[in-house]
């Protein structure tokens, strides 16, 4: 038996439970947990709404624990235990063709920590040990802190095809995917313009911070004439990309990765397709770009920010607090 975070439902039916520990399965490991990040998508299991509709109650949360592996299923192995690890939430299929060529991100049949199966917010986890990776250098937390959401940010900016030099402008700069995206992004070499609703208080150097208000007017701050080569919208706010999009120059890629708030977006087709402009979505991230955000963390290219932290015994307060926590990543500590 486990002391695990177990949800039946709504916020008053998360409980911490003794549940049975089940043995990895061919492929899997056991991981002994150290800590789990508190995310949006857990709110959704919460609720049953979103993709957290697809969660069987009761389920354990957690999408992305770090911890050690304690334990091997049959065809893993046996080196592998005692090895430092942390978890990417999205499970790919490993079968199809997307898997096959490396862009897992893709897969049609992907399942998810903590909504398709158990997840990790327990004293162990098991998952597949093809989505367990080796965090060396990396404290558990910053581990936790870095897997979800730097590898999404990445491939936003594959997506978006950001090189050198380009203008990019990062929409949604002042939460934790916003704040990784102007960090890459500065890193990376772009010239980087920041557009958050608050002032931005610690840019790193060299980029432009525009604070646009509670009324995300975007094209109001922006010079008639100004464009950007290439957009990277982590808003969740379709208005504002659809103001961003509208800022592409000739040739311009935009990406995004979110549409928590709202979903109907308006560009202007005839200048978008004569502009020779683009759009992706993107959603999940190849297992590559995890391996490339672990790196840049690791290199002290990126730092994820880590917000509060809470015990896993007072986790109904991380949930209830979670919408209003200062910015960073808010960390449950297991163990
Ligand atoms: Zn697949």
């Amino acid at each position: 038996m486990r002391a695990a975070l177990l949800q039946a439902h709504g916020l008053d039916g998360l409980t911490v439970a003794q549940v049975d520990e089940p043995a990895p399965g061919a492929g899997e490991v056991r991981i002994r947990v150290e800590t789990v990040g508190v995310n949006q998508l857990d709110l959704n299991v919460i609720a049953g709404r979103g993709p957290g509709a697809a969660a069987k109650l009761p389920r354990v949360l957690g999408i992305d624990p770090a911890g050690t592996i304690v334990a091997v299923g049959p065809g893993v192995d046996a080196d592998r235990i005692g090895r430092r690890v942390v978890v990417k939430p999205n499970i790919p299929c490993g079968r199809c063709a997307d898997c096959r060529s490396g862009r897992e991100a893709r897969c049609p049949a992907q399942s998810v920590v903590g909504v398709h199966r158990d997840g990790g917010a327990g004293e162990t986890v098991v998952v597949p040990d093809a989505v367990a990776f080796d965090r060396d250098g990396l404290d558990a937390a910053t581990a936790t802190a870095t897997v979800h959401s730097l590898p999404i940010v990445l491939n936003v900016f594959d997506a978006a095809d950001v090189r050198p030099g380009d203008r990019l402008l990062v929409t949604g700069a002042g939460g934790t995917l916003g704040r990784a995206a102007v960090e890459y992004g500065a890193h990376l070499g772009a010239d980087v313009t920041a557009a958050s609703r608050h002032p931005l208080a610690d840019a790193p150097g060299g980029v432009r911070a525009l604070t646009i208000g509670d009324e995300a007017d975007l094209t109001g701050r922006l010079a008639a004439d100004e464009r950007f080569d290439a957009v990277v919208d982590v808003s969740g706010s379709a208005r504002l990309l659809g103001q961003a999009v509208a800022a592409l120059d000739w040739g311009g890629r935009a990406a995004f990765c979110a549409a928590s708030v709202d979903a109907r977006l308006e560009i202007d087709a005839r200048a978008f397709y004569l502009g020779r402009r683009s759009l992706a979505g993107v959603a999940s991230a190849d297992l590559a770009h995890v391996r490339r955000a672990l790196d840049l963390v690791r290199s002290g290219a990126v730092h994820p920010r880590i917000g509060a932290r809470y015990p896993l015994d007072d986790v109904r307060r991380a949930y209830r607090e979670f919408p209003t926590t200062t910015p960073g990543k808010v960390i449950i500590d297991v163990r």
